[in-house]
């Protein structure tokens, strides 16, 4: 399966492309987590995109598409992917289709703006990519990562004047692509639900329904 999550910024892409990963046994990729790791390890694409991901701001069109284009021509997925975070502009999705991969469903997570400024205050991250939630989604020891044992931290892009500016980047850039592929016919709406076990059975049901028609 080639599958693509959008959603607005804390609407629970990365959840649910990881639930899905783990389903299906295909890899996720998320363009937004290996920029940040390339920002925690000082590459040269790593500082070129710090001010925008810091500002709330969409890294260059080039940059990312450059990623996600290395990564789709690797091995990994062969069996299908998950592209979580891409494409979030118009050009991001023309240059996908340009690349001629075939895509099965675009699943777009639905939240309000105002339940995603509420959640966001309460995400809380770790460096090896996991995420979590003070209410919603509570690792099993407090402050630390389940699955490395780590300290868990708050994103800095997760500040409420930089969420507030994600959202109208959202607005701006990404929701005219859930038009394109609505007419497509690969749109699947799902909405998000406050306990993430809901949300992803949701998912699941919206996928295998739209997969096997
Ligand atoms: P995410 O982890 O998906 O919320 O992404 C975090 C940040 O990385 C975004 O706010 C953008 O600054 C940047 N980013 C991630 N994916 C993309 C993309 N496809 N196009 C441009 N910027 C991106």
């Amino acid at each position: 399966m080639n599958l693509i999550i959008m959603g607005a910024p804390g609407a629970g892409k990365g959840t649910q492309a990881e639930a899905i990963s783990k389903r299906e046994q295909i890899p996720a990729i998320s363009t937004g987590q290996i920029l940040r790791e390339a920002i925690a390890s000082g590459t040269e694409l790593g500082k070129s995109a710090k001010s925008y991901i810091d500002a709330g701001n969409l890294v260059p069109d080039e940059t990312v598409i450059g990623i996600v284009k290395d990564y789709l021509s690797s091995d990994a997925c062969k069996n299908g992917f998950i592209l979580d975070g891409f494409p979030r502009s118009a050009a991001q999705a023309e240059a996908l289709k340009k690349l001629g991969v075939k895509i099965d469903a675009v699943l777009s997570i639905e939240v309000s703006d105002e339940r995603i400024v509420k959640r966001m205050s309460g995400r809380r991250v770790c460096e090896c990519g996991a995420s979590y939630h003070t209410e919603y989604l509570k690792p099993k020891k407090e402050g630390i990562c389940d699955k490395c044992g780590k300290e868990l931290f708050i994103r800095k892009d997760d500040k409420p004047e930089t969420v507030l500016n994600r959202l109208k980047t959202y607005h701006e850039q990404t929701e005219p692509v859930i038009g394109f592929y609505r007419n497509e016919g690969l749109l699947v709406e799902v909405e998000g639900q406050e306990e993430v076990e809901d949300t992803t059975e949701l998912v699941r049901k919206a996928l295998w329904s739209k997969i096997k028609k």
